[in-house]
């Protein structure tokens, strides 16, 4: 049996073919999957004996919501979804005045092992594929009852370690017949794993680069990201300049703000020694505290003063406005609650 949401329009209407059925078939079963419709009972204009084959062969895997948590702030609702190995992970809907933009997970688990991540406390359980992940933006536009139209690759998982099922996800988010989605409303946030930022430039799309640098030196960074010992900053950077002269888009660095360790005047001064004059702009994250970690968020001074100087000589930079304050919980938080609360931490 397949997952239905793992096949792409081609690969649907050459198993139409080969099971003896129009191909124009497969445009009228996404025709239903993609509007929200998952049972092919339901797919009147389908006879019944290719729905009967289709049952055969595949299942429609939507995940059931687990919990569901909504900001009374500003509208943003996390969900926890289940999946039907039993596995859970985490999305969140932040609305804007743009439209509604969904974090998805791409993993469950990391093993990238970054400090002050809760995502990766429990190591990785396992890939998601192309349609566990679109199947995320499909249920939490059904559960709002809008279209999302942005979407960030920020959730627990490092993309680019899942780089087939993320590359398949993404085809399968621009097709026409898919979500439809502009590249240019896709952000892809990675760790650095440099060989991949070059194949990811090599296929020349539009999306937006977000890399997670949080340390302008590599012993900082090392201290912060196991990955760093793997890539050093320089050659990080060389794969950005890589990705901009490819694709020509600007690339944002994530820097994450923790007290004491990188929110220094020389930390600063570094980091602009680092970016200045290239195609990119920073985006300041006041660090969400995660319990079972040492450290402290930067005071709103630190953070105001560490923008300013980087504003001051050049680098753009903005401070992330923190969305669903009041429900809590960063990145991988809500899901090890859960399962401690479930008395689950297998695999956490
Ligand atoms: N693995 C990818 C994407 C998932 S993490 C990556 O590393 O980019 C998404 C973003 O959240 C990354 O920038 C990550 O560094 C950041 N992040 C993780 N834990 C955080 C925390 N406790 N506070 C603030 N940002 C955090």
């Amino acid at each position: 049996m397949y997952n239905i949401f793992n096949f792409n329009l081609q690969n649907l209407k050459q198993w139409m073919k080969e099971n003896k059925e129009s191909e124009f078939r497969a445009k009228q079963v996404f025709g239903w999957i993609y509007k929200n419709i998952w049972d092919f009972e339901e797919m009147n204009n389908v006879p019944k004996s290719t729905r009967e084959k289709l049952k055969k062969s595949f299942y429609i895997e939507i995940p059931s919501v687990a919990r569901m948590y909504k900001s009374e702030l500003d509208g943003t609702t996390k969900f926890l979804y289940k999946y039907r190995d039993g596995n859970i992970i985490e999305s969140v809907v932040m609305k804007y005045k743009h439209g509604n933009s969904i974090c998805v997970s791409t993993q469950i688990g990391c093993r990238m092992g970054c400090k002050f991540c809760a995502s990766t406390l429990g190591g990785i359980v396992r890939n998601l594929s192309s349609g566990e992940i679109l199947a995320q933006v499909l249920k939490s536009q059904e559960q709002i009852g809008e279209r999302i139209s942005n979407i960030v690759l920020m959730g627990s998982g490092e993309p680019l370690d899942n780089y087939e099922n993320v590359m398949e996800f993404l085809d399968l988010v621009k097709a026409e017949y898919g979500l439809n989605i502009g590249q240019r409303h896709i952000t892809l946030s990675t760790c650095g794993i440099v060989p991949k930022i070059k194949e990811l430039a090599d296929k020349g799309l539009q999306i937006t680069l977000a890399i997670s640098l949080h340390a302008p030196n590599d012993d900082l960074r090392k201290s912060m990201m196991p990955i760093a010992y793997k890539y050093s900053i320089d050659e990080l950077m060389e794969g950005c300049k890589y990705y901009i002269e490819k694709t020509n888009r600007r690339i944002t660095f994530e820097y994450a703000l923790v007290n004491g360790v990188n929110d220094t005047k020389e930390c600063s001064k570094q980091l602009i020694q680092l970016l200045k004059g290239m195609l990119c702009h920073v985006n300041l994250i006041p660090v969400n505290e995660v319990k079972e970690r040492e450290f402290k968020k930067s005071s709103s001074d630190n953070i105001k003063n560490f923008h300013d100087i980087l504003v001051d000589n050049g680098v753009e930079t903005t401070i992330r406005r923190e969305m669903g304050a009041d429900i809590d919980a960063a990145c991988g938080q809500l899901r090890r609650s859960y399962l401690k609360s479930k008395n689950d931490l297998k695999g956490v």
